[in-house]
């Protein structure tokens, strides 16, 4: 069976990513601390191993002046005298210098003098004393040594009385008399690593050997180990934000998809929503064809027979033709309704200039018209011919419900949880009856004797178009009458709908006559 990532849900995935994410940074950014603590460090060493072996330097200097020059050699007692003097001096300076251990390494015999160690709490040992070191004799001095103790330094034992670490030191200080310069190094030691400052001495301007400093680094992120640590988490945490990114981005596709399905299906979903509508819709025609057809049919066959035509059943003819064109016109705004040019566009222009509409019709059957717009109103998307439409279709009926003396109110809302714009018209005529409230939207449906009862279908065929809605209330003040409301969405992601070339045509279609 092939694996593959669309079987896994997409939550799991999310927090997958998410938590692959989080890790890799937290990885990243351990090994970035270590790194700098590290280097804190470091630098914090390196200006104590300096300050110490500085001072080891410059009282050292003149002790060293009195040994004498090669090819004579110090006889074994100057030597240790010369051994012991340095060392008390040394551990007098020392005292200062926490776990540090220090002193000079003699050029011409190749030997260290005066080795001394801090007076502070001793410096941890990476070891333990052990049988082995009890075997090996610098070991044996380094364990045997208390840093109470005075330095017993003898010219055989001239050894530093450090563990393997003299050889380090050795190597560090003929490199600084060779180069003439101080040098710093922090250098594996298993299983520590130690850190090793050396500086060339000059008497009489020859350098007769050098003062060193060392401290032992127990801390693991001084550990080679703790390096190659840091790269695996480093490696890591690269691995996780890689995978995390093939995550993200697998499942961007799939959203991605998955929201190209869910347009296909809503689009289907309309499609079959529109044809149940259509199909409803032509059985309307078919009906409210059939009747005037069949008033023309039985004038025709009258004056077959000779009866007739009187000036009446002419009228009669023609009003029945009237009627037929007034609802192929409707018709024709049905099938306009969602080929609409959507623009961000102002609400309340469209509803002011409705509400002057509304008051020209409404001045003769002295009804009162009232607008009131909501200035905090975000631009729609809208096709203003169309929506001008779907409002004058509802004042037409508010004033054809309201008796003389009434009320129209035009108002403008804007609901900012929803991000919808709204639109009412408000009477307060008798209302819709209960029974009638059902059918409202249905196209044919209709209560007035000369109406074609596609006027609120289109409304809401237009509404529906610009993703918004249509719907019918009872006021909330008690009173009688009808609240319609248009809904419209803020213009934030712009519907592309294809443009019409009848959408010009609208305004001059935007009649009333219901
Ligand atoms: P028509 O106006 O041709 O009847 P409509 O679809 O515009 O078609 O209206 C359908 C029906 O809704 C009307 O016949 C009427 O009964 C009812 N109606 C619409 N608006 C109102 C209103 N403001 N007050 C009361 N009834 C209304």
């Amino acid at each position: 069976m092939k694996f593959s990532l669309a079987r896994i849900p997409l939550s799991v995935q999310f927090g997958a990513a998410a938590f692959l994410f989080a890790a890799a940074l937290l990885s990243l950014w351990l090994t970035w601390s270590t790194a700098v603590d590290r280097e804190r460090r470091r630098a914090s060493t390196r200006s104590d191993l300096a300050a110490a072996g500085g001072a080891l330097a410059k009282s050292g200097a003149d002790v060293l002046a009195e040994l004498p020059r090669w090819p004579d050699l110090p006889s074994p007692d100057e030597w240790s005298r010369t051994d012991q003097s340095l060392a008390e001096r040394n551990r007098a300076i020392l005292q200062g210098f926490r776990g540090v251990e220090g002193g000079f390494f003699v050029r011409e015999r190749r030997q260290f003098l005066g080795h001394a160690r801090s007076f502070g709490p001793r410096p941890k040992l990476p070891y333990p004393a052990s049988k082995k070191d009890e075997a090996n004799p610098r070991r044996r001095l380094a364990t045997a040594l208390e840093p109470e103790a005075p330095a017993n330094v003898t010219d055989e034992s001239a050894a530093p009385p450090m563990s393997d670490e003299a050889e380090l030191v050795e190597i560090q200080a003929d490199a600084a008399i060779r180069r003439n310069q101080v040098l710093f190094v922090i250098q594996e030691s298993p299983p520590g690593a130690v850190a090793i400052w050396a500086s060339p001495v000059e008497v009489d301007g020859r350098i007769v050997g050098a003062a060193w400093t060392l401290t032992r680094m127990v801390d693991p992120i001084f550990l080679g180990r703790s390096l190659r640590g840091s790269n695996i988490a480093a490696g890591l945490a690269l691995g996780g934000l890689a995978l995390s990114t093939a995550l993200t981005a697998s499942l961007a596709r799939t959203v991605r998809r998955q929201r190209v399905e869910r347009d296909r299906l809503q689009a289907e979903l309309r499609r079959s929503e529109r044809l149940a509508a259509l199909g409803k819709l032509l059985a309307g025609v078919a009906h409210e064809v059939r009747n005037p057809l069949a008033g023309i049919r039985s004038s025709v066959q009258l004056w077959q027979r000779g009866i007739g035509p009187d000036p009446e059943s002419f009228e009669d003819l023609l009003a029945e033709v009237d009627r037929l064109e007034g609802i192929v016109a409707r018709l024709l705004q049905f099938s306009r309704a969602d080929a609409q040019a959507l623009v961000a566009g102002d609400l309340n222009v469209v509803v002011a200039e409705v509400g002057r509409l509304a008051r020209a019709q409404a001045e003769p059957l002295h009804v009162n018209v009232e607008v009131d717009l909501d200035a905090q109103i975000p631009a729609v998307a809208m096709s203003p011919p169309a929506v001008i439409q779907v409002l004058r279709n509802l004042t037409t009926n508010a004033l054809q419900a309201l008796p003389a003396g009434g009320s129209l109110r035009l108002e403008t809302r804007f609901d900012p949880e929803r991000r919808v714009a709204l639109a009412r018209v408000i009477d307060d005529g008798p209302g819709v009856p209960h029974d009638v409230m059902t059918h409202l939207f249905e196209p044919f449906f209709t209560t007035k004797p000369g109406g074609t009862g596609l006027g609120l279908a289109i409304a809401r065929e237009i509404a529906l178009a610009h993703r918004g809605e249509l719907g019918v209330e009872k006021r909330v003040d008690g009173r009688s009458g009808a609240v319609f409301t248009l809904v419209l969405p803020v213009d934030e992601t712009p519907i592309e709908f294809a443009p019409s070339s009848d959408a010009h045509q609208h305004k001059e279609n935007a009649h009333v006559g219901t």
